[in-house]
């Protein structure tokens, strides 16, 4: 497998680092003091700075406004966005993959104007009763003369306290069958309502509320059309494996900071007469960050490689699961080292090292935790084999 990278790769990956390191990290102090919020010509500016850039809806085709990149492409800038804490990129603009999934119509009416920044969208599967196995959702999907009547609770819904639309997951009821089906749900219908909205561990843009529906949607809403009735599941496993790679290239961008920041730290401090970095209780913890993170940039890069190569679905379903595992594991154990190289300066809310502690600590929560990776990678070591799930074929 060839993982150089072409100039193009280059001059992309150099172009997101040059807009983080110009646009998003100097509001970082400022988003985390104001609990996650920014001021709206903040907002703006990292909008406009994105769109400038050419950094905006790279996961979709360039028909429907967005960048065209492959797999790997998105990789090398979600890697950059990863250096930056508070999620400011979230400001970017960006619309789910699974909405390219939709109807002409839908594409026109969702997909173009979120990714113009003029609607914004949130994605809504897990329930109180249902989180990592979703196959025990309760919300379901009725037919009516006119269309549809969706009954759902959802919680921790990203961007829902600012959506004006839902990706929602529930069962259409077919007699006695319970068929798994995205719908899209205006916002504007009545009877949707954000019952709790509550604080997280992290200080991020956007809140994770509980939203409730019990509302009409027209005849037309099933993602994808009616012959998409039954197959959530599916496009669900796309999000996840698109989600999953792209979060663990952010968490090696993550330690790639961690590590700039505590690796120069630990040079520049004296204590007891000599360099911090010159006393092995300090430099040996950042020798295991650094073959974390390049063995988690190497996993991640070899999935998205995999993607672009068409290989077998199931396989890369897998390694997916095997990168995020690995590199929300390794970034949570490399930024509670460098909290600890750094001393009290690491627990201050000011330096990132504090705010990346916070931070990566849900990368090994949502979409799947640990265990349900674990769990699929265990299951491609049985059905897929050790070495097809090493990379170890072809
Ligand atoms: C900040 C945040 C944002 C989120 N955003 C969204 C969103 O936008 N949309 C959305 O739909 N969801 C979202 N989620 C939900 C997230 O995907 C779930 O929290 C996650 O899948 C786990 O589900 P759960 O919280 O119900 O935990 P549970 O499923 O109850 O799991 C509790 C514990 O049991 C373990 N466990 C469960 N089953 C097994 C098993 N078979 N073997 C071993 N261990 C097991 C889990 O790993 C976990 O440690 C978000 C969550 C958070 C925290």
């Amino acid at each position: 497998m060839d993982l150089a990278l072409t100039d193009a790769q280059r001059e992309l990956r150099d172009r997101a680092a040059r807009y983080v390191d110009a646009v998003l990290i100097p509001l970082e102090e400022r988003a985390e003091l104001g609990g996650g919020r920014l001021p709206g010509d903040d907002v703006a500016r990292v909008r406009e700075g994105a769109r400038a850039a050419r950094l905006t809806g790279g996961n979709h085709a360039a028909e429907h406004g967005g960048q065209g990149w492959s797999a790997f492409d998105q990789v090398l800038v979600q890697e950059e966005l990863g250096r930056n804490t508070n999620g400011i990129w979230w400001h970017m603009g960006g619309g789910y993959n699974v909405l390219s999934r939709g109807t002409p119509e839908q594409i026109g009416r969702y997909l173009l104007p979120t990714l113009r920044g003029e609607r914004a969208d949130a994605y809504a599967v897990t329930e109180g009763g249902a989180g990592s196995d979703p196959g025990g959702i309760a919300a379901t999907a009725e037919r009516t003369a006119d269309g549809w009547r969706i009954r759902a609770e959802k919680w921790f819904v990203t961007s829902g306290d600012v959506a004006d639309y839902d990706i929602l997951m529930v069962n259409v009821v077919d007699g006695d069958r319970r068929l798994p089906t995205l719908f899209l749900v205006d916002r504007d219908r009545p009877g949707i309502e954000v019952v709790d909205d509550p604080p997280f561990t992290h200080n991020y843009p956007h809140g994770h509320p509980t939203v409730r529906y019990d509302c009409e949607v027209a005849a037309d809403a099933v993602l994808g059309g009616e012959e998409m009735i039954g197959r959530g599941g599916e496009l669900q496993n796309e999000w996840f494996v698109e989600e999953r790679i792209h979060i663990a290239a952010r968490c090696v961008g993550a330690m790639r900071r961690l590590l700039d920041e505590a690796v120069a730290w630990a040079i520049g401090r004296e204590q007891f007469g000599g360099r911090i970095y010159d006393y092995q209780g300090i430099s040996f913890p950042l020798a295991d960050s650094a073959a974390d993170c390049a063995a988690a940039r190497l996993l991640t890069y070899q999935v998205a490689q995999l993607v672009d190569d068409d290989a077998d679905p199931k396989l890369v379903h897998g390694r997916a699961a095997m990168a995020k595992l690995f590199a929300s594991e390794a970034a949570w154990r490399c930024a509670d080292r460098c909290v600890q190289v750094l001393g009290g300066r690491g627990y201050m809310r000011t330096f990132a090292a504090e705010r990346f502690l916070r931070e990566l600590r849900v990368d090994r929560i949502w979409e799947g935790t640990s265990e349900i990776q674990r769990l699929i990678v265990a299951r491609g070591l049985e059905k897929r084999g050790v070495e097809r799930m090493l990379g170890i074929e072809g």
